[in-house]
């Protein structure tokens, strides 16, 4: 069944898999593709304005960590690793929260949250990550902000071009 998804810069989209739209290039995030490799996209997350707040989403559909093959899991854990060291040398970003449920609506992707000091306020861990998201989306969508969140994709984009023999 479609859904309407509003995303960070006011645009309403329908889709069925928003996972699929993002990763076949039918809707392109704000900032544009972060990387892309031969079974995963990067991209920031389309709905909520935190300066480094990245997605890899997978580009098959399919829902469930054991369902991923065994190239799907290597290159997986590589983009991990390669996406929070770019954040840590080129963010600054000290602490990342990491979230994936397989019961979602899209399909396979991981967020990977970082951690600022004003989301203090909201507590810690997972009870954090909900209250976090709706500040970001609804008292953080300003000209100054998104500007940074812009500046944050393109230096993730610099940190990955070229990795693992991709030319994107
Ligand atoms: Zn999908």
């Amino acid at each position: 069944m479609p859904r309407q998804i509003t995303m960070a810069d006011g645009r309403v989209v329908e889709v069925e898999c928003l996972s699929c739209a993002l990763t076949s290039g039918l809707i392109v995030p704000a900032g544009g593709v972060i990387y892309e490799s031969g079974n995963f996209h990067i991209h920031q997350d389309v709905a909520y304005p935190i300066t480094g707040l990245v997605i890899i989403a997978s580009k098959r559909h399919f829902y469930c960590m054991d369902e991923l093959t065994q190239e799907e899991q290597s290159e997986y854990i590589a983009l991990i690793h390669k996406v929070r060291s770019e954040q840590r040398t080129r963010l600054d970003i000290e602490k990342v929260y990491y979230f994936y449920n397989e019961d979602t609506t899209h399909h396979f992707h991981l967020w990977m949250v970082p951690r600022y000091e004003w989301m203090n306020q909201f507590g810690y861990s997972v009870e954090s990550l909900r209250p976090v998201l709706l500040h970001a989306r609804n008292r953080m969508n300003n000209e100054e902000n998104n500007r940074q969140v812009i500046e944050g994709i393109s230096k993730l984009k610099k940190g990955l071009k070229g990795f693992l023999n991709n030319s994107k």
